[in-house]
């Protein structure tokens, strides 16, 4: 498999400084052909291998991950990164109804969409209808009717006199009877023909001309592997679109084309469709897509299992030393410049329990006294650091010159810093939590 070979190619690798670029690229033609197995487009392949070399390159080595490890953890928060940009939420209309027109190949899904649709923006409080535009099939107004009736939301269906032949007139006259019923959602449902075809996009280009749509959803198959670039561009460059459905990922289509698509056309995936049910449908979520595309599932739990297990290591590092009373003057100022670092800290307080008291404290924290702290730790010895019971008035004297403050000054600092590491070690005693070390009273 793809993480055998990964894994045999850089055994040898892990404690090196930095990731060589022989070693990446070792990794960017397995994940190549990963990408490419995964019906991923060439073009776009190339295009993200060298984004992933180009960060992959200046990245440090990870102390909990080997490196093998580390080059598919950037591939997969790129492929997240890809496929989530700017994951989007309907745009709703100000004023009158929505419209959300459908657009795409025959057999990509789109009628079964509009129930699914139907059905979700009921859901969400909406009032939504359905248009048959479709009027290419001889059965297709009768597939909407049905779907429709499943999710129970109002369709829209030509008769004599709105239009019969006519795709535009329907969808111009379903609107007209939306906005007189007072449907605020209407979803339109268009023809599509088993390849591109010069007319029908005519068609769906006229038909959004007519509606003016809020949204075009550009639905397709994820079936269609290497050829949903061709099929995105043609609909890109004749109807145009808003956002991406992608549909039947109940099947075994490794999802390629969700990256395709996306990178081709800059437009955001919004729904994923994922089976003939009407509740078979959900918003896309770009995490489990980029899993699904790398095929890696077991890896990827293992690499966020080695990050959590040494982010713990570390944690527990520091409290050992904690309660080691070990405490430095070096710990202090990396506490201050960590509560200073999380300027919009009071959010978090509200989570960890017993930490509300001090919101006010931290909230009033100077990052200008960091700075202070900063100066008169560091004109002091490494020797004063580690112990500074030996700072007597000489070098008190000696620090504040070095720091450019006041004797005073320097006073506080060291009278806090004792008082935090009294507390540190009350604390360490299981005392809890008896007050924020260091902050200002
Ligand atoms: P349209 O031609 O674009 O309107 O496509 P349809 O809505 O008629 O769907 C074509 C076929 O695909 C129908 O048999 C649907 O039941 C089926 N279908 C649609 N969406 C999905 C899906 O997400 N998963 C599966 N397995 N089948 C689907
Ligand atoms: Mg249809």
């Amino acid at each position: 498999t793809l993480q055998d070979r990964l894994q045999s190619a850089f055994k040898n690798l892990r404690g090196k400084g930095r990731l060589s670029e022989a070693d990446i690229d070792a990794v960017a033609r397995e994940i190549r052909v990963a990408l490419l197995d995964a019906d991923v487009a060439v073009s776009v392949v190339r295009e993200f291998i060298a984004r992933v070399k180009e960060r992959a390159l200046g990245a440090e080595v990870s102390q909990s991950l080997n490196p093998a490890q580390q080059v598919i953890k950037i591939v997969n928060d790129e492929l997240i990164e890809i496929l989530g940009g700017e994951t989007r939420r309907i745009r709703y209309a100000k004023t009158g109804p929505t419209v959300i027109m459908l657009a795409g190949l025959q057999g990509a899904g789109k009628t079964t969409l509009a129930g699914k649709l139907g059905l979700w923006l009921k859901e969400q409080g909406k009032s939504p209808m359905l248009v048959a535009a479709d009027l290419q099939r001889p059965n297709a107004v009768t597939q909407l009717q049905v779907v429709g009736e499943q999710a129970g939301v109002k369709v829209f269906a030509p008769e004599p006199g709105n239009g019969v032949g006519d795709p535009v007139a329907v969808a111009r006259a379903g609107l007209a009877e939306a906005q007189r019923t007072l449907h605020d959602v209407v979803v339109v449902d268009t023809a599509g023909r088993l390849g591109i075809d010069a007319e029908l996009m005519q068609q769906a280009a006229d038909i959004r001309a007519a509606v003016d749509p809020d949204e075009v959803l550009f639905v397709i198959d994820a079936m269609i592997g290497q050829d949903a670039v061709v099929t995105a561009e043609a609909f890109l460059e004749g109807v145009d679109f808003t956002g991406v459905v992608l549909t039947k990922l109940d099947g075994d289509a490794r999802g390629g084309a969700a990256l395709s698509v996306r990178s081709i056309t800059g437009r955001p995936i919004m729904f994923a469709s994922t089976g003939e049910k009407l509740t078979d449908f959900d918003a896309f979520h770009p995490d489990r897509m980029a899993g699904r595309i790398l095929d890696m599932g077991d890896m990827l739990t293992l690499i966020e299992q080695a990050e959590k297990a040494f982010d713990s290591e570390q944690a527990a590092k520091d409290a050992e030393k904690l309660m080691g009373g070990s405490f430095t003057l070096d710990d202090f100022l990396k506490q201050m410049e960590a509560i200073s670092k999380m300027g919009s800290m009071t959010k978090i307080m509200g989570l960890i329990p017993g930490m509300g008291q001090y919101k006010e404290q931290i909230e009033n924290f100077d990052d200008r006294e960091v700075d202070k702290i900063k100066a008169i730790i560091l004109s002091m010895t490494p020797a004063e650091r580690d112990n500074p019971k030996i700072i007597d008035g000489s070098r008190r004297a000696r620090i504040s010159k070095g720091s450019g403050t006041q004797v005073k000054d320097v006073n506080g600092l060291v009278d806090r810093f004792f008082e935090a590491r009294k507390m540190m070690q009350q604390m360490a005693k299981g005392g809890g939590m008896p007050g924020m070390p260091g902050l200002p009273g």
